[in-house]
């Protein structure tokens, strides 16, 4: 399936979407802003971005729209990057806390102290 990512123009927002034919394209509107300016980002099919690539492209600052947070692979990704901007280390039981997050969700609170 054919998944190509886009920016507005209007608010920046970025998100990805389905794009089953040509036409599709255009009738597209940003989720944030309701905008029809927008930039694809990647032309190419079925683009995985390894974790690291996700942390170097994540901008905590800027406002991510609900469905970033739908995907399971990006919690956690916020706290981290800003653990990294400011030299902290979260050392190896965050690590495994956001694996269970992200894979478990119930056992987190369960296991929680
Ligand atoms: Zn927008």
């Amino acid at each position: 399936m054919p998944i190509y990512e886009y920016e507005c123009q209007s608010c920046q927002g970025q998100f990805q979407t389905l794009v089953m034919k040509a036409e599709d394209e255009k009738s597209l509107a940003c989720p944030g802003c309701g905008g029809h300016n927008l930039n694809k980002l990647i032309s190419g099919v079925a683009y995985h971005q390894s974790e690291k690539d996700r942390l170097a492209n994540f901008n905590s600052n800027s406002h991510q729209n609900d469905s970033f947070y739908t995907d399971s692979r990006n919690i956690g990704l916020n706290a981290k990057k800003r653990a990294q901007e400011m030299g902290v280390d979260l050392g190896s039981g965050f690590e495994t806390k956001l694996e269970k997050l992200r894979t478990d969700p119930g056992s987190v609170f369960k296991d929680s102290e």
